[in-house]
């Protein structure tokens, strides 16, 4: 059966699932989204990363007319159309149809488009053995630019970051703030170990708020490890004990080199294993259930287009 995607309170099977070219999504990359997991018939934080999508909307002065159980609801029922019990959900919230002036103000109000597939990031191999990191020359952008911890459809900064690793046989990268310190990687956030403590970039120095980032952070405290949330330098990244990257995509990856230097004695990390251990434990037994249709999940906001 073709998969269905959801579009603004209805579901479209994939060859017919499209949007206007006069979306603002599309026009001026206007928009914010998520990158969900799904393990085991559960969504994983689906809640966070809904509190997450409102402040990245309120951030770009993009009004929601959905509530955030409405939201779910959805997310949930194409989930459960689609036949996902581990996956990936990726949902959107675009500005609207509008016009070709950059003005939010002519678009007729946001759509909302929920994708729920399968992915599969990185080879096994790579969680296993360890992957490499190269620092790229494209900063990540500025608080004072476009706060990063806004997750904008406009994601041209990472994708730079991420062709510039490409370029050099390099699948992740990291990215440093204008003021060089580590702002985290294309696509993941980044944390090294060094003499048992568990360091990561501060928002302050520029990551995204990831949702991964928080629950390891949860998982290191457990553990009875201190976490320290703080500026790094390349120099404290190549000299760490252990390195990995985080992400809803990735999960936790061992990092086992940066910029030419081995990390450590170039495996994974003991720590960094144990973290990732106890990581996929709490994913197959947390989450909102997949279970019966929902009732209310194809109702949104009727609007003009
Ligand atoms: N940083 C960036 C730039 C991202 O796009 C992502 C999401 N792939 C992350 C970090 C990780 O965030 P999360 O754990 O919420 O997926």
């Amino acid at each position: 059966m073709e998969p269905v995607v959801y579009i603004d309170g209805k579901f479209y099977p994939k060859s017919e699932a499209k949007i206007s070219v006069f979306d603002h999504g599309l026009l001026y990359g206007d928009g914010v989204f998520e990158g969900i997991r799904v393990y085991d018939n559960c969504i994983f934080r689906l809640d966070e990363h809904l509190e997450r999508l409102e402040d990245s909307a309120k951030a770009i002065l993009l009004k929601l007319p959905w509530s955030r159980e409405e939201i779910a609801l959805a997310t949930v029922e194409s989930c459960r159309r689609n036949g996902i019990k581990n996956g990936y959900i990726r949902l959107l919230v675009t500005r609207g149809v509008g016009d070709l002036g950059l003005s939010p103000t002519n678009c007729f109000g946001p759509s909302l488009i929920i994708i729920a597939a399968t992915i599969k990031l990185y080879p096994e191999e790579t969680y296993t053995k360890g992957m490499k990191l190269i620092t790229v020359p494209t900063p990540r952008t500025s608080h004072a630019a476009l706060p990063p911890a806004v997750k904008s459809l406009n994601y041209l900064n990472n994708i730079l970051a991420k062709i510039e690793g490409q370029l050099h046989g390099y699948n992740e990268v990291l990215m440093l703030n204008e003021a060089g310190f580590i702002a985290e990687c294309s696509a993941d956030n980044f944390f090294i170990v060094r003499k048992g403590k568990l360091y990561t970039p501060a928002t302050y120095a520029g990551p995204l708020r990831g949702i991964t980032r928080a629950v390891v952070i949860e998982i290191a405290e457990k553990l009875g490890v201190t976490v320290a949330e703080t500026n790094l330098t390349r120099y404290d990244a190549w000299t760490a004990d252990e390195c990995f990257i985080t992400g809803s995509g990735a999960e936790i990856v061992p990092v086992i080199e940066i910029d030419g230097r081995t990390i450590g004695d170039g495996k994974p990390g003991t720590l960094t294993a144990k973290i990732l251990k106890v990581f996929r434990t709490k994913v197959s037994k947390e989450g909102r259930m997949i279970g019966a249709p929902a009732k209310s999940a194809a109702k949104t906001k009727a609007k003009k287009k």
